[in-house]
């Protein structure tokens, strides 16, 4: 069987577990207050180059969740695309965490809305008036949801956007080291430098157990970030495993060398299925991600021989018409991951050549 369903469907780096093993002798301080949690958030704030708040959760849902609790009150709108992971996949959490805020689900081609699309949003929800929702915050995602990025300029846009309404900006970067190599810019660049105020810093697909990162710029949008943590049941008390997974991710450039072999797999597929008839791509593949329509026939020579891939959402948003997905044809995504093997990406390939 080769499994492409999800990034998810690899377990931890030898890095990362062997520095789990190491982290597991003697006593330590609880609740993250250990010296492994420390030196992650140490290593963060020399990759961001800034001063950083750093608050390390189990899970992308968690750190999402929490993140735009942070950013809005109950009565605020957050602006998001509408085929968001926010949106879409966390079961109503940010709802939940927020205690009530609204999500407001934008449309939008290849998986991103535009700072133009934001603005008419944002007008139909007047500051003052109590029988809106109070716009409060906008969540991207880097990757998209689509398998596509975001530029250094259109995230500037919209941060223009969000400084011009006082509206929190949200990154949700569960595979946040795969934007970043395929970008070829610093972390800082992707965040900070582009008006970003909160990042979910992921790092369970590319290479951890179980460990992501909310990461703040300013320091006073984080002041009761404890408190919400501890409530939402992400404050581990044997804390230093996630810190040591987050240090040992980091270290060495360990998380940059599995996104870009991660990258690099899913470049070496979509080379190869391009050149195959009948077989097309209507999200540019930019990162992990690879997003292909087929023709039946083939995606039952795959299934058959034990390949695994997600059939996706076939009446997506961000589909352009000419996209459409015909009635003898499926839409699949294929994830690659920092241990994909050449030789199972050549096999996909022969497999779909038929
Ligand atoms: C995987 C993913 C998450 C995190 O999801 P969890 O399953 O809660 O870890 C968040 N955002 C995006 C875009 C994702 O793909």
């Amino acid at each position: 069987m080769i499994n492409l369903a999800s990034d998810n469907v690899m377990g931890a780096s030898q890095q990362v577990l062997e520095a789990l093993i190491a982290a597991n002798h003697g006593a330590e301080a609880a609740y993250g207050s250990d010296h492994h949690t420390a030196e992650a958030e140490e290593m963060l704030a020399e990759v961001f180059e800034h001063e950083v708040k750093v608050f390390l959760v189990a899970t992308g849902t968690g750190a999402n969740a929490l993140a735009l609790a942070a950013l809005s009150p109950p009565w605020g709108a957050i602006f998001c695309h509408e085929e968001s992971h926010v949106a879409d996949d966390e079961c109503g959490a940010p709802e939940m965490f927020t205690d009530g805020a609204k999500l407001i689900g934008l449309p939008g081609l290849n998986g991103k809305f535009t700072a133009e699309r934001l603005e008419t949003a944002i007008a139909r929800y007047p500051k003052g008036v109590v029988k809106a929702v109070q716009p409060a915050a906008i969540s991207i995602s880097q990757v998209t949801e689509s398998g596509t990025l975001y530029s250094l300029e259109e995230i500037a846009r919209i941060a223009e956007v969000a400084r011009k309404h006082d509206l929190g900006l949200h990154l949700d970067g569960a595979r946040f080291a795969n934007a970043l190599v395929s970008l070829g810019c610093t972390p800082a660049e992707m965040t900070w430098k582009a008006g970003i105020d909160v990042v979910s810093f992921g790092a369970t697909k590319n290479g951890c157990l179980a460990c992501e990162a909310v990461v703040f710029f300013d320091p006073a949008r984080a002041e009761h970030f404890p408190f919400r943590r501890k409530r939402s049941g992400h404050t581990l008390s044997k804390g230093r495993l996630l810190g040591a997974q987050m240090s040992a991710y980091l270290r060495n450039n360990h998380w940059l060398d599995n996104a870009r072999h991660a990258n690099a797999m899913a470049k070496r597929l979509v080379d190869g299925l391009s050149t195959l008839p009948g077989v097309r791509t209507p999200w540019s593949t930019q990162a992990n991600e690879v997003f292909a329509v087929l023709p039946k026939s083939t995606a039952k020579s795959l299934a058959d021989a034990g390949v695994r891939a997600a059939p996706w959402y076939e009446l997506s948003v961000s589909l352009s018409p000419d996209q459409k997905i015909g009635s003898n044809e499926v839409f699949w995504r294929f994830v690659t991951n920092f241990e994909t093997k050449a030789e199972h990406i050549d096999q996909v390939i022969a497999l779909a050549k038929g």
